[in-house]
């Protein structure tokens, strides 16, 4: 009991800190102009929570982007993929606010990420930046918006993080200005039977209940019951659907269940495998919140829960069943219905073990004469049955295709696969671990070779094999031929590309020193921007580049171009 008061304490403590935080703060628009947003904060992505708003820009990059208060820029990021190019800029207050996708840094941004470029001769740098060497006060200009990295439409993607423990808060939380009237909807209910201890089982048997207007009827449900729901919240002006704010579920008048989205620790992202209906997500795409809590998720914005959420009634009793969602906003959303104890269990397959039982609390090994895989402790949110076979060997594959499980059980962790090495002569580095995606086709993991297995992390349980990768990538020439001249183009553009395993490196020399290519990942283009490396002096430069695949194959270029 103490111990339950203390944690409720402390839980009020952290709530009432951060409030007191952020009504310290008074932060402009990062974007001039009203201000509307596509995504918001703590939206179910694929293996994670959003950790931050997006805002549009008008579908257009080059939109001016402004520091959101005074502050010093503590860090830029610019990556192929993820933000693509970031700034962060440490506030006083305690809040570090984070601006991704960027297309281009202003001149002091650009200036010094490109020293730092030039430094690591990288084009891909994470450089944390000491106080008081570049500053900014509130409005000041800091970027234009873009489309860099994971990004698939321009946008701005903004976040606030708590400073001292980089945990991302809810932007919405603070004062930025979005006019939102509008009451989130819950589309349907789902009834999940919890009768069977392990959690693979209540998958097979899912009801849906579609929400009509006024809903008071009675549902069957069973003595052990997890409900389901599916539901967005909308804001005023713009079209997008968006994540709830609140989500409680009260059994007879008790809170049983509240799942609030205020701020949260980046390695709790992965959570959102276990607070969905993971199973019907790889299904169908259908982003269903579970309202009852697996044993091994830990997700700090369950703020309150009795029996992890699950609805207990001997047979034929009933309960008065209250759920209510909320937008940040207060707009609210009510659905209440009567629960009937009355649904038996489907049939009468027992349940016989077919698999393995894996459990969440400790490592997990299988080994047989063909694979390993290891499993770490915590990686699972649930106890299950580890089941695998191998089919026939295809064509263009090194090996059998070895299901390894399936792909819908979800991780908290990567597991680590390891496969014998089979007779071939083709060399190690060659090979890689290849997992199969949901359209038949094939992706490569980052593979090493140790004691006669290839081994690999892989984020998903499913079908693997061994593949070999023996083609180098390729390089066309966009711009650029032997003997051009440059005048007024400001670029030398290629086009690249990997068959199977990707791109790993990228490096072009000009006159034999290591020159600045943005590598766009989408587009599969290297660009150089003719900068003081190669003032224009109407002579003739050399040019080499030279891309290599994750299979170690290397095709190089070599041109003499005047400038
Ligand atoms: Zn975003």
């Amino acid at each position: 009991m103490t111990k339950i008061i203390v944690i409720l304490l402390t839980l009020i403590n952290i709530t009432n800190l951060l409030c007191q935080d952020i009504n310290n703060t008074n932060f402009a628009p990062p974007l001039k102009g009203n201000l509307y947003i596509s995504g918001n904060f703590g939206e179910l992505r694929p293996n994670h929570f959003h950790t931050g708003i997006d805002l549009k820009t008008g579908g257009r990059i080059g939109k001016e982007i402004f520091a959101v208060d005074d502050g010093y820029v503590s860090r830029i990021k610019i990556q192929t993929m993820g933000y693509g190019k970031a700034v962060y800029i440490t506030h006083k207050n305690g809040f570090t606010s984070v601006y991704a996708h960027i297309s281009k840094y202003n001149k002091e941004l650009e200036v010094y990420s490109k020293s730092i470029q030039y430094k690591n001769k990288s084009y891909e740098i994470d450089e944390q930046i000491p106080e008081g060497l570049i500053t900014f006060k509130k409005g000041d200009f800091i970027a234009y918006s873009g489309n860099t990295g994971n990004s698939f439409g321009p946008h701005l993607h903004f976040e606030i993080r708590k400073t001292e423990n980089e945990h991302p808060v809810n932007p919405l939380l603070f004062n930025f200005k979005i006019t939102d009237t509008k009451t989130p909807k819950i589309l349907n209910l789902y009834t999940y039977n919890l009768n069977n201890k392990k959690s693979v089982d209540y998958k097979t048997d899912i009801t849906p209940y579609p929400i009509t207007k006024n809903k008071t009827d009675t549902i069957n449900i069973w003595e052990n019951t997890g409900f389901g729901i599916e539901c967005y919240d909308y804001v005023d002006y713009v079209k997008n659907k968006f994540a709830p704010y609140n989500i409680s579920v009260y059994k007879n008048n008790i809170l049983i269940y509240n799942f609030t989205v205020d701020n949260f620790n980046f390695a709790e992202k992965r959570y959102v495998n276990s607070h969905i209906d993971y199973l019907t997500y790889k299904k169908n795409h259908k982003k269903i919140h579970k309202l009852f809590i697996e044993p091994n998720n830990k997700f700090s914005l369950y703020k309150s829960q009795r029996n992890n959420g699950i609805i207990k009634l001997t047979n034929k009793e009933t309960a008065n069943i209250k759920i209510i969602v909320k937008d940040v906003n207060e707009n609210k959303t009510e659905l209440n219905f009567v629960a009937i104890a009355k649904k038996k269990n489907k049939s009468t397959k027992t349940n016989t073990n077919k698999g393995i039982l894996m459990k969440y609390n400790t490592e997990n090994t299988f080994v047989n004469d063909d694979i390993k895989i290891f499993i770490p402790k915590n990686a699972l949110y649930d106890n299950f049955d580890f089941e695998y076979y191998k089919t026939a060997k295809k064509q263009y594959n090194l090996t059998t295709d070895y299901h390894i499980h399936n792909k819908y059980t979800p991780l908290h962790k990567n597991f680590r696969v390891l496969i014998k090495k089979p007779e071939t002569k083709i060399t190690n580095s060659k090979i890689v671990i290849a997992r199969y995606r949901s359209n038949g086709r094939l992706v490569a993991l980052d593979t090493k070779f140790l004691e006669g297995y290839f081994y690999a992390w892989s984020s998903e349980f499913g079908t693997f094999t061994l593949k070999a990768d023996t083609i180098k990538p390729t390089i066309k020439p966009v711009n650029i031929y032997e003997g051009a001249k440059f005048i007024n183009d400001n670029k030398i553009r290629f086009k690249i590309s990997d068959n199977f395993s990707g791109i790993k490196s990228y490096n072009g020399y000009i006159n034999g020193k290591w020159v600045l290519f943005e590598y766009d990942k989408k587009k599969n283009t290297l660009t150089y921007y003719f900068d003081e490396q190669v003032p224009a002096l109407k002579k003739d430069y050399h040019l080499k580049l030279i891309i290599s695949d994750f299979c170690k194959n290397t095709t190089s270029y070599s041109v003499n171009f005047i400038h």
